[in-house]
């Protein structure tokens, strides 16, 4: 038998993630972002609850070839764009989009010979200081571009750094809206932070299209402010595994490597087959939340490569056997969000679903 560990893919929870989404920006056209393999999810696997996207955002070229090898013909957009004059053959032959940053990226394009002009994203670097052309010379590089005859059309966007925390996106806006006012053409600025917190309120904001990432696999940007539920939102990833032994601690004995937790008085724990090679954050601490058969339990000492320990008072019928939630869905309709783990192992949920280990046997259920 093979060990018990797994991971599902809930399909629905994805359908509805994209509803939520298009429900805080009416308006605006989705960008689904599949990068990273969809956030770890697996673009194949993800793919069937996407569906109600308008296009795939994503920003390697084989991902990419992935997304029209299912079939896709809408819009596919790479968030980073060309890395190299060659790749606009791969953008011509795929009829991709592609985000336009710095100079150079403008000179391949305007020796690119092609029959299908381009649709181009043209990336303001409105304060984050990662891609982007600077507020002076945006103008220019779009003037540039509007005269190429490679170019069929040209997005203005831009990309916040604090949409989900006390900053906020004012300044950001502000720096792109001053340039942007005057240039024609759709507008992207929103990730899923400034969708579930600004584009509500600001048509404006919403633009014409919308990049939700995070929020579309059940996590919210913004937590611990706000966690899935009060967003809305459902859990897309689940990990799942079993207890395969139990065993009886008496008050001063130890578990684990390092022996960092000590029993207090007599206790049960039960040995969970997960571990930090199989993605689970080893920086996890006693604490932290799981679930064992749908109750809420904690894990006592460290995380080891293929295993966990958990305390087991809160669910005295447990046995060898039980279902372990790591994150996602547990039986009986509990469920444990990515973003309580993780938040407990000092990381976020996207870092924990994009780490998903490859030895972790995966499928969808729809
Ligand atoms: C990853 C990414 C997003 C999505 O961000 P989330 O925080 O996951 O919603 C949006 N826009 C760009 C340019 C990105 O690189």
């Amino acid at each position: 038998m093979p060990r018990p560990i797994e991971a599902l893919i809930h399909t629905d929870a994805l359908a509805h993630n994209i509803l939520r989404a298009r429900a805080a920006a009416p308006d605006a056209k989705v960008w689904a972002i599949v990068k990273a393999d969809a956030y770890g999810h697996g673009i194949e696997r993800a793919y069937a609850g996407l569906q109600a996207a308008d296009g795939f955002a994503l920003l390697d070229l084989a991902e990419a070839e992935r997304i029209r090898a299912l079939g896709w013909r809408g819009p596919v957009l790479l968030l980073e764009g060309c890395f190299d004059a060659r790749d606009l053959e791969l953008c011509s032959r795929l009829d991709l989009w592609h985000t336009v940053h710095r100079e150079a990226q403008i000179d391949w394009l305007a020796a690119h010979k092609t029959q299908r002009p381009h649709h181009v994203f043209l990336k303001m670097n409105s304060g984050m200081n990662r891609l982007g052309f600077a507020p002076a010379a945006y103008r220019s590089a779009w003037l540039r571009l509007s005269g190429l005859t490679q170019v069929e059309s040209i997005v203005l966007s831009t990309h916040f750094s604090d949409a989900d925390a006390a900053r906020g996106i004012a300044e950001q806006w502000a720096c792109f809206e001053a340039v942007a006012r005057d240039l024609p053409g759709e507008r992207s600025v929103c990730n899923s932070a400034a969708t579930l917190r600004f584009a509500p309120a600001e048509a404006t904001v919403r633009g014409d299209w919308i990049r939700p990432g995070i929020m579309v696999y059940g996590s919210a940007p913004d937590y611990p402010a706000h966690d899935i539920a009060a967003w809305d939102l459902q859990a897309t990833m689940t990990l799942r595994t079993e207890l395969i032994a139990t065993q009886e601690l008496q008050r001063g004995d130890s578990v684990g490597y390092g022996s960092t937790f000590t029993a207090e008085g007599a206790m049960r724990i039960g040995v969970a087959a997960c571990g930090y090679a199989d993605g689970y954050p080893r920086l996890a601490p006693t604490g932290t939340p799981v679930l064992v058969d749908g109750v809420r339990a904690r894990l006592v000492g460290r995380v080891s490569m293929d295993m966990v320990t958990i305390d087991l008072t809160p669910v005295p019928q447990a046995a060898i056997g039980s279902e372990v939630t790591l994150w996602g869905r547990g039986p009986n309709g509990s469920v444990l969000a990515i973003d309580e783990p993780a938040h407990a192992a000092g990381t976020v949920g996207y870092e924990l679903m994009c780490g998903l280990a490859p030895r972790v046997p995966t499928r969808a259920l729809g």
